[in-house]
């Protein structure tokens, strides 16, 4: 209804510097958030500690301030917002955990915790949602986060189409609400395969030190899988009046460097 403020978040894995896909999507949350009045949440999804690196969260939080999208909740941090990290929010995992174990919905099995597909077509099988060395698996502790936070919502890449309907079980499992969920096409590179680094630097920090603006930037991300007419210089505040979900992922994203310099 009217009165619900809405949030949205942008729930990294700090495994490496950030993408220009990641970039993105922190974006299109931003511009959704600030364009309604509502609030963006900037959540660190670190529970695969091998993989996530302190050199990692700090590419990411130096990209998302040089590209002007800040947030606002978390963890009080040097008289700042840090943002969330989920490694710090192991115990919150553990008390659903436990209602899912005596609710049935859950079992152990060789230590790990498995969630009990409710799948009617059967075609999800049981999955992991804690693993045997204790850490919670995205598709559970993002649910619970995802709820906790009062995400109303959330909008990521299409690479995660297939864990949405995981998603959805332990929601409705825990009586939550689902929130809407917008999946925007994957960046693909001029020849139309998925973006690599064949076709050249796919980090916002590559961009940054080669001289590229934050507003080239900005402007060059906002196009990547969404369109407004045929508009192509968009300032932010154009972006933020112009911003809207029911346009995203009409338009292919292509990331095509030769373009983004033409902006700058
Ligand atoms: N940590 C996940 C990722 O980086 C988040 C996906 C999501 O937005 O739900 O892919």
């Amino acid at each position: 209804s009217e009165n619900v403020q809405i949030r949205t978040r942008f729930a990294p894995s700090p495994t490496g510097y950030l993408h220009v896909g990641g970039a993105r999507t922190a974006l299109f949350n931003w511009l959704y958030a600030r364009k309604n009045n509502g609030k963006f949440i900037l959540r660190i999804e670190d529970t695969d500690r091998a993989r996530s690196t302190p050199e990692a969260i700090q590419a990411i939080l130096n990209g998302l301030r040089w590209l002007g999208l800040d947030w606002d909740e978390g963890p009080e941090a040097g008289g700042d917002f840090g943002p969330y990290f989920q490694t710090q929010r192991l115990e919150i995992y553990n008390k659903y955990l436990a209602e899912l174990l005596s609710q049935k919905t859950a079992y152990e099995k060789d230590g790990a915790v498995y969630f009990k597909s409710t799948d009617p077509d059967g075609n999800i099988e049981d999955f992991v949602i804690r693993r045997s060395d204790g850490m919670p698996v995205y598709n559970y502790a993002v649910v619970i986060d995802d709820a906790l936070m009062r995400i109303t919502h959330i909008i990521r890449g299409d690479d995660h189409l297939s864990n949405t309907p995981r998603q959805v079980m332990i929601y409705k499992a825990l009586n939550l609400a689902v929130p809407k969920i917008v999946h925007v096409p994957m960046i693909l590179g001029p020849d139309g395969q998925r973006l690599s680094k064949r076709h050249g630097a796919t980090s916002v920090e590559e961009y940054a030190k080669q001289g590229v603006l934050p507003e080239a930037m900005v402007n060059y991300l906002a196009r990547l899988g969404w369109a407004y007419k045929d508009q192509e210089f968009f300032t932010r505040a154009d972006l933020l009046e112009k911003f809207s979900l029911n346009k995203v992922g009409r338009s292919a994203a292509i990331f095509d460097n030769k373009k983004l310099e033409w902006l700058n």
